[in-house]
């Protein structure tokens, strides 16, 4: 662990998606706040009922990782919420002011938080907080221990109740959160949510990718999961190195055949799983090296 500058914070009046704004209309819609002192309003809905979205985007030596994808996830989170659409060019030139806070060298990251603003107000908060990593990543080279947890919904989730609003990234995260802390009670690191039907899904942070022997396999959205912004980018690099990786219904009992399987996510990268409930698993450390070079890399 080393110490880092604190976080730094970066608040937008929200444009439409429609407007055309000048840019130093954009420009004077992002204004930098003291990220110590108060500055969100306890009526804000965002606070007091987790209603808004956000997304988190790695940072390496100033370069923030996988933008457009994770704007167009912010996009779709927004519409399945009924929230105001972004103006994206207005995200992009906040989120490269954010960027431009933090050291030019190293691994950090950009949290962009959509609100659904102060209660009666119609109008959206919407913030940004870049900060340095505090974490030396371990777990990307040893690796995590996970168990499986019942998300208590099934895989047809977001057909049968779209208002669980299951595959959106709503700050509504408390779920996940209980979930790591029940992890931890059972000795492990980390939460892999299962459907009540049996199917492997996701971590509470994370997406999961398996291999048998040489096919690599990562639960498909149908399930109500998150879209992972990391997880395509690891499948793009698969290709290229002559994989065929697939998205499927993966059974959870299936689970107990897989060679190698991973966590991966947009900051902590790809965390190789070591065990599996009680079952211990190899790391594979070429693909879990081959992956993560490429991550920070890219
Ligand atoms: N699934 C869940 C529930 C997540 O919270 C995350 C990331 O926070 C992911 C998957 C991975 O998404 P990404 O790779 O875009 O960070």
């Amino acid at each position: 662990m080393s110490s880092s500058p604190s976080p730094r914070v970066f608040f937008l009046s929200p444009f439409p998606a429609s407007a055309e704004p000048e840019e130093t209309e954009i420009a004077a819609s992002i204004r930098e706040d003291d990220a110590s002192a108060p500055a969100l309003s306890v009526l804000d809905l965002g606070a007091s009922r987790g209603d808004g979205i956000f997304e988190t985007l790695g940072v390496i030596d100033g370069r923030a990782h996988g933008v457009d994808e994770h704007l167009a996830r912010l996009v779709r989170s927004a519409a399945m919420l009924d929230l105001p659409e972004p103006h994206l060019e207005q995200w992009r030139a906040a989120m490269e002011r954010a960027v431009a806070s933090l050291p030019r060298t190293g691994q950090g990251s950009l949290k962009i938080v959509l609100t659904r603003g102060i209660e009666g107000s119609g109008v959206p908060t919407a913030w940004i907080v870049a900060r340095a990593a505090t974490s030396d990543f371990a777990e990307r080279r040893d690796g995590i221990r996970v168990v499986t947890l019942d998300r208590g919904f099934p895989l047809d989730v977001s057909e049968r109740a779209p208002w669980l609003l299951a595959g959106a990234k709503t700050l509504s995260y408390g779920v996940n959160m209980a979930a790591i802390r029940e992890a931890k009670r059972r000795g492990a690191d980390d939460a892999l949510f299962v459907s009540s039907d049996g199917y492997a899904l996701e971590g509470s942070t994370s997406s999961l990718i398996v291999r048998f022997g040489e096919r690599i396999v990562t639960p498909s959205i149908d399930g109500g999961i998150l879209p992972g912004t990391t997880q395509a980018a690891i499948y793009g690099w698969l290709e290229t190195e002559g994989y065929r990786p697939e998205y499927a219904a993966l059974r959870a009992d299936a689970l107990r055949d897989v060679d190698a399987a991973w966590f991966v996510s947009s900051v902590r990268l790809a965390a190789p799983i070591t065990a599996i409930d009680d079952r211990p698993l190899e790391i594979d450390v070429a693909l879990t090296a081959g992956m993560n070079a490429m991550l920070l890399g890219r």
